[in-house]
């Protein structure tokens, strides 16, 4: 039987297939044992009529192999394409994205010489889950998703991590002063996963102020762990500001799949030209490699990739004069790094795999979940209007049952009624909290027949959510204002 590892590939388009070509033959000549089975995805496929642009051969292949070694694509605009990528996290679940962003001064022109931070992304919830709806003339609405598991295996896994790549600190970033609920539980579960980790340094900041260090001092991070959107952000400023967006490599793993590529796109300006540099797809190689338990042949590869920047064979976007000494295309970029293999970087810090477990990192499994007492107190039901709020309270107040009463009535968050402030501007979807007076169980009888008062009095529902308190903590929000 072969000790080579079933890998699939995919080479992309535009640029992938070249950066492709230069990086598997930098893997054969480093000695990686690999067992390579290619798969079309991306426009041709999409081209031939099959929307998702993955057709089910490679489905076969990628659950085979686990693994998947993939070239940029091209996203077509326009025509109900669905993104290639959004779909096989997805549909692969591939939970978390790991992006490494390191400068390589004064190799590479960089204002930040210093930065070696790691973002650690979670890839399947917060505002990508894609649900969204037109609730009113006026109004569009998109649901945020983070759940406790969700949660508590990318800030595992970004502990984990940490302590497998010799990194000292994680730093959890989210929006909690504003989403209580959702960031709020997923700073709480930071904590408390952290609490676990005393050996690694953990702080919290707001991504607001986060994002803004990580521009103007990203040597004070190490680690980042932080939901999906601002996770997508800032993996962009920080590649950014290392110097090329061409330099960097990234995974997405999964329980059971990963996989792994390079940050930029298919880079169509410079497709066919024999220009573009294959390093962010070959650092995402190694990322493959050190998962797969190749630690020695990524480290191999890793370092004589350093030593060509150090020795500074350097491809156009990053030739600078003065700097650099000889400008070299993917081809030569490609020779140049198999010259060096088993070189060792003379500056810049060489890589050494030999911590991290093969086959990814082992997460425990989740914790055990205490059942909180869940009792529902109350209903938001949202409606059309296009009247003033006090108009809406007294055409409403009539249909409230016994049990229960109009508490609030809300525009784009903002209480409105009783007592709101004039100056408010109201858009023509309202939100109306009813609760139960006694602040004990409210069955859904009464919240039927609340219901069917108001319909009858026209009114134009869009949306209704049932309230409750979990071990007598309320599961919503106060309105702004309220
Ligand atoms: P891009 O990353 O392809 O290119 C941005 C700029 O960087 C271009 O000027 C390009 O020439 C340069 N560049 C990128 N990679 C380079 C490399 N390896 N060597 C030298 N220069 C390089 O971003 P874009 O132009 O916004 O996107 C092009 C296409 O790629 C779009 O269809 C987009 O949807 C897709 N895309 C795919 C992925 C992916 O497959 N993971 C990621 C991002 C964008």
């Amino acid at each position: 039987m072969s000790n080579r590892t079933p890998i699939t590939v995919a080479r992309g388009d535009g640029i992938g297939p070249e950066i492709m070509d230069a990086t598997l033959r930098i893997l054969d000549e480093a000695g990686a044992a690999l067992d390579i089975e290619e798969i079309k995805i991306g426009k041709d496929v999409y081209e031939s009529g099959v929307p998702s642009g993955i057709p089910d051969s490679a489905w076969e292949s990628l659950r085979r192999t686990k693994i998947l070694l993939k070239g940029p694509i091209t996203t077509p605009q326009g025509g109900g394409y669905k993104s290639l990528n959004v779909t096989m996290r997805k549909a692969l679940g591939l939970y978390a994205n790991v992006r490494p962003c390191i400068s390589y001064a004064p190799y590479v022109e960089t204002k930040h010489p210093n930065m070696d931070l790691v973002i650690v992304r979670e890839n399947e919830e917060d505002l990508y889950g894609g649900i969204e709806y037109r609730q009113s003339q006026d109004v569009m609405a998109c649901l945020k998703i983070i759940t406790r598991p969700g949660t508590e295996r990318i800030v595992r896994y970004a502990f984990e991590y940490a302590r497998a790549n010799g990194r000292r600190k994680v730093t959890c970033m989210t929006k909690d002063n504003i989403m209580k609920l959702t960031d709020g539980l997923f700073h709480k579960v930071f904590e408390e996963i952290g609490a676990e980790y005393p050996d690694i340094e953990q702080n919290h900041m707001i991504i607001d102020i986060g994002t803004a260090k990580i521009a103007a001092a990203p040597h004070l991070f190490d680690v980042i762990v932080t939901p999906n959107l601002y996770g997508d952000i800032i993996s962009d400023v920080a590649a950014e500001i290392t110097g090329s967006v061409g330099l960097g490599g990234s995974s997405n793993i999964g329980m059971q799949c990963s996989m792994f590529e390079a940050i930029h796109g298919s880079a169509p300006d410079i497709a066919g030209k024999g220009i573009a540099n294959p390093s962010g797809l070959l650092l995402g190689s190694v990322m493959m490699l050190v998962h797969i338990g190749q630690g020695d042949v990524a480290a191999k590869v890793h370092n004589a990739w350093l030593r060509t920047l150090e020795d500074g064979i350097h491809t156009g976007e990053i030739f600078r004069p003065g700097l650099s000494r000889e400008k070299v295309g993917t081809e030569g970029f490609c020779k140049a790094v198999i010259e060096r293999l088993g070189q060792m970087p003379q500056k810049l810090r060489a890589a050494n795999y030999d911590g991290v477990p093969a086959g990814g990192m082992k997460l425990p499994p989740l914790k055990p979940r205490k059942v909180e007492e869940k009792v529902r107190v109350g209903v938001d039901i949202s409606l059309t209007w296009d009247d003033t709020p006090d108009a809406l309270a007294a055409k409403v107040l009539p249909c409230v049952t016994e049990n229960l009463e109009l508490k609030m009535i809300s525009n784009r968050g903002v209480k409105v009624w009783p007592n709101g402030q004039p100056d408010t501007a109201c858009a023509d979807n309202w939100r109306l909290r009813f609760m139960s007076k006694s602040g004990g169980n409210v069955r859904t009888s009464e919240i039927l027949s609340l219901m069917e008062r108001m319909n009858k009095a026209d009114m134009n529902f869009t949306k209704s959510v049932m309230l409750h308190t979990f071990d007598g903590k309320p599961g919503f929000t106060a309105a702004q204002g309220e």
